[in-house]
């Protein structure tokens, strides 16, 4: 929409994208997991967009990115359901805190998105547990997390999150809570890995 901050923008991006994939979000769900992800994600983004689009909060142009996030990171907070909900909204939370920090205006790849990644990193590791090589979005966030503190572009952190979703898929990579799902598992990425990889190319689109 018109005047909408970048990190709206990729808000939005990621929300369609997510439509798109619904269904290979839900199939990789079931190699490993229960197969509700997808309707998890999509249905987040859904109440997403209708908040943005709703009047209640002066339309995209009189908002700034931080306010968009947190928003974001209110609805998949109090509204979404499965374990990645809430992670997803601790991640948001932690981008909107540091968009507002760098001033509010976050546009994606200034330094309030990489200091989001990485506070957000800490906020997922912190609540849910797990290690990098656990088969989860850690897999996608530590490794954009690493690029940030290398001073990597915003395309260089979104590259190393689709490294890093894609590796989940490795027979290499399995450890800790991967270890006991089995051989069913080579060869199907983490679909919560993938989709912090596609919040992260979103946002390298929406970039200015
Ligand atoms: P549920 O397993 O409750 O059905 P979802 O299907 O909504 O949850 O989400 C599954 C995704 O959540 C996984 O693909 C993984 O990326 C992520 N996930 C699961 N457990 C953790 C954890 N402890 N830390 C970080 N991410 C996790
Ligand atoms: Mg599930
Ligand atoms: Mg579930």
């Amino acid at each position: 929409p018109e005047g909408a901050s970048a990190a709206e923008r990729a808000l939005r991006r990621w929300a369609a994208d997510a439509e798109a994939a619904h269904g290979d979000l839900t199939r990789l769900d079931r190699v490993a997991g229960d197969g509700d992800f997808g309707d998890n994600l999509r249905g987040g983004l859904r109440r997403v967009v209708v908040r943005l689009d709703g009047t209640g909060e002066g339309g995209p142009a009189g908002r700034s990115g931080a306010e968009a996030l947190a928003a974001a990171a209110e609805v998949f907070l109090d509204e979404v359901g499965g374990t990645s909900g809430p992670l997803v909204g601790l991640l948001l939370a932690e981008l909107a805190a540091a968009a507002e920090r760098a001033g509010g205006a976050s546009a994606p790849g200034d330094g309030g998105w990489g200091e989001g990644l990485v506070a957000g990193l800490a906020a997922v590791q912190r609540v849910g547990g797990a290690e990098p090589g656990d088969r989860t979005m850690v897999d996608a966030l530590a490794p954009a997390a690493g690029s940030v503190a290398d001073g990597g572009s915003l395309a260089q952190v979104a590259a190393a999150a689709a490294d890093g979703a894609r590796r989940t898929a490795d027979v290499r990579a399995r450890r800790g809570r991967a270890a006991y799902l089995g051989d069913r598992v080579v060869g199907s990425p983490d679909p919560g890995a993938v989709a912090v990889a596609m919040l992260l190319r979103a946002a390298l689109a929406a970039a200015d």
